[in-house]
């Protein structure tokens, strides 16, 4: 039987427990409150505690046992911080800089109709990698979009960073891991394999005997993928907050 001691139930946020982006309505939050007294709950989102707050509400750390945001990179148990992980502390700043060097540097070698400013920006769990610059307008970016397509900029890009950094040491001899994925319309990403949501399951893995996942993008390519699919989890795919409260009464009856 599922209890408090042995089940963890982990949720995605968006698309999951609310309508993308929006805040979650009274009846999810009072279909939590009753799962809660059953079994044990958390969180996994790819954005940060800002943006969780302002979706489940200030009481968020309250009302979940177990909040991760940016996919566990702030990890949060009963309200109290347990992990903190950077791409910068993950790298260390000889290797981010190696890398921020050789972004500059195979940038001023492609050539562009157009090229604008802000080629790296830097986030806690990434660096993301843009060759016209971020700083674009909206016109400029449709066009370097449909250049891209043609030219396939990006994409040599990606072959060249994956061939030099895919898999590195570090000066002081860490082996690193980074992945390039292409996304939105004018750039690409850089962040160490693995830091998906399944970054998370390194704070509970060996606590529980059950832990179950619900998510909205568990086909390849959606965010939620690699934990559905992880033997550690048992996964239940929602196509919307309305079909978790529906799963989650059938299952536990709350
Ligand atoms: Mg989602």
């Amino acid at each position: 039987m599922a209890t408090r001691e042995n089940t963890l139930i982990l949720f995605d946020v968006d698309g999951t427990l609310t309508v993308p982006r929006l805040a979650a309505t009274q009846e999810m939050h009072d279909v939590l409150k009753a799962l809660r007294d059953k079994v044990t709950i958390g969180i996994v989102g790819g954005s940060d505690l800002v943006k969780q707050v302002e979706q489940l509400g200030a009481s968020v750390l309250a009302d979940f046992d177990f909040v991760f945001a940016e996919n566990g990179l702030a990890a949060y148990e009963k309200g109290q911080s347990i992990g903190e992980q950077s791409f910068k502390d993950h790298l260390g700043e000889e290797a981010l800089g190696e890398l921020i060097d050789f972004t500059l540097s195979e940038f001023s070698k492609v050539k562009l109709p157009k090229k604008r400013g802000t080629f790296v920006e830097y986030r806690k769990g990434m660096l993301n990698l843009c060759p016209i610059g971020r700083s674009c307008s909206q016109d400029e970016r449709r066009e370097f979009f449909e250049y891209d397509k043609i030219h396939k900029i990006r994409e040599a890009l990606v072959e060249k960073f994956t061939a030099k950094f895919g898999s590195f040491q570090t000066a002081d001899g860490r082996q690193i891991n980074l992945k390039f994925s292409i996304g939105g319309e004018i750039s690409f990403d850089a962040f160490p394999v693995g830091w998906d949501k399944t970054f998370c399951l390194q704070y509970v893995e060996k606590r529980f005997e059950n832990i179950l996942f619900f998510g909205d993008k568990t086909a390849k390519g959606g965010n939620d993928f690699e934990i559905y699919n992880d033997p550690r989890v048992k996964g239940y795919t929602v196509v919307s907050y309305q079909d978790t409260i529906r799963i989650l009464k059938e299952l536990y009856n709350v």
